[in-house]
């Protein structure tokens, strides 16, 4: 048998699952898979390392009505019979915050916990879905050592101005501070450059992931120079359904003369606007590039407006630019937004390969463009299996106790 690593990102209302054998050369991914539409309708699907689907209909009986309470054991149930040949002794996991101090993966312990537990509200939208997973497993498969993986790590390389807001500095000291997210897909972005841009992967390039949740991150050496989420996932460019950067003083105005609650507010922000509010039709880009509505066009053009914009902003803390990566759904798939993007960057000298970019090519910069452009597909969970990978390398760790 061969050892192998479980990773998990749980979300809201969704399960991404990897297995990944631990071979001398790093991990290998063997199956991955996803329950989508958890507490409604679980949709599940999962393929092994070809490509291939693999039976769900087992997992499907148990997880109908599901939480992820009921869905862990059932995949581990699921994984038992179609894992080939792999023993799982260790399962990495996405944590969206880890704070300040957290600057790469560590091993779950209670204190561990109980740390992560205390930044929920800085992430309530993510954390608390991250670390149920974690207890449930710990309850589930107690023999398992479990690494969190923070989405926040790849940015504590950013200097003082990046990190900070014009807020007094006892509130800067309480940890009111620029963390920074999808710091994974940045990571890989990064571990990747060198295949795509060669010789070019050290100078200065803005990734943009651009999913249901988006972020710029400006990278120098492949490092994180500066990036446009903060304090929370919700700062920086429009979203599907979250605002990004909003005059504070609209909060002020919807719960001082609206009388809206933290609540009510937290929803709107979060849930509510975005491509969703926007358009008043979906938060999904597919959805809205096929949509007839003129406010479909509307929501898609200042998403690509915001997002050009903050391209600039990130591109003064690089002092220039050399590259632009798009990642993540709507990075890698929306030929129509990386145009309306790249267009508002001319000035620049950023020049797209209008064929190159509705095939999804690797490069979709012109030969003459003075910016390059790239996609280069994310992959967080490798990500997560290699920092597993290398913890296990380096000290064999325990299984979690007390969680
Ligand atoms: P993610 O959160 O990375 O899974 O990305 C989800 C977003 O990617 C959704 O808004 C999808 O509509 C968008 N997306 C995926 N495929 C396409 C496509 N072919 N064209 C436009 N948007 C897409």
């Amino acid at each position: 048998m061969t050892d192998a690593t479980l990773v998990l990102n749980a979300g809201s209302s969704s399960l991404k699952f990897a297995v990944y054998s631990c071979e001398p050369d790093g991990p290998h991914v063997r199956l991955r898979g996803k329950v989508a539409g958890i507490g409604t309708h679980p949709v599940f699907s999962a393929r092994n390392a070809h490509g291939q689907p693999l039976p769900s209909q087992d997992l499907m009986l148990v997880s109908t009505e599901a939480d992820h309470d009921a869905l862990i054991p059932a995949l581990l149930t699921w994984l038992e019979r179609h894992e080939d040949g792999l023993t799982i002794t260790c399962a990495g996991h996405r944590v969206v915050h880890g704070g300040r101090l957290r600057g790469g993966p560590a091993q779950v312990t209670p204190a561990l916990l109980d740390e992560l537990e205390a930044l929920i509200p800085l992430a309530p939208l993510h954390q608390p879905h991250n670390l149920a997973a974690i207890r449930c497993l710990a309850a589930t498969a107690p023999h398992l050592t479990q690494i969190a993986c923070f989405d926040t790590s790849f940015h504590r390389t950013q200097d003082w101005l990046a990190q900070h807001f014009a807020l007094p500095r006892a509130l800067t000291e309480s940890g009111v501070l620029r963390y920074g997210f999808h710091g994974l897909s940045y990571q890989y972005i990064a571990r990747q450059l060198p295949r795509y841009t060669g010789v070019h992967a050290e100078g200065r390039v803005i990734a943009a992931h651009l999913g249901n949740g988006a972020s710029l991150c400006a990278m120098r050496e492949r490092k994180s120079v500066a990036t446009s989420m903060g304090f929370t996932a919700l700062e920086g460019l429009m979203m599907g359904q979250r605002c990004g950067s909003l005059d504070p003083g609209v909060v002020l105005y919807l719960m001082d003369t609206l009388k809206m609650t933290t609540d009510d507010v937290s929803h709107l922000l979060y849930e509510k606007s975005g491509l969703l509010g926007v358009s008043g039709i979906s938060n999904d880009m597919a959805e809205l590039e096929a949509h007839p509505a003129p406010e479909a066009h509307e929501a898609i053009a200042l998403f690509c407006y915001r997002a050009a914009c903050d391209m600039t902003a990130l591109a003064t803390s690089l002092g220039g630019l050399d590259s632009i990566v798009f990642t993540a759904g709507i990075g890698e798939n929306s030929a129509l937004v990386r145009r309306l993007i790249v267009e508002r960057l001319g000035w620049l000298g950023a020049e797209l390969d209008t064929d190159a970019n509705a095939r999804n090519a690797s490069c979709i910069s012109t030969t003459t463009s003075r910016i390059s452009l790239y996609i280069i597909p994310t992959d967080e969970e490798v990500i997560i299996a290699q920092e597993v990978h290398d913890m296990m390398q380096h000290s064999p760790l325990g299984a979690i106790s007390n969680a």
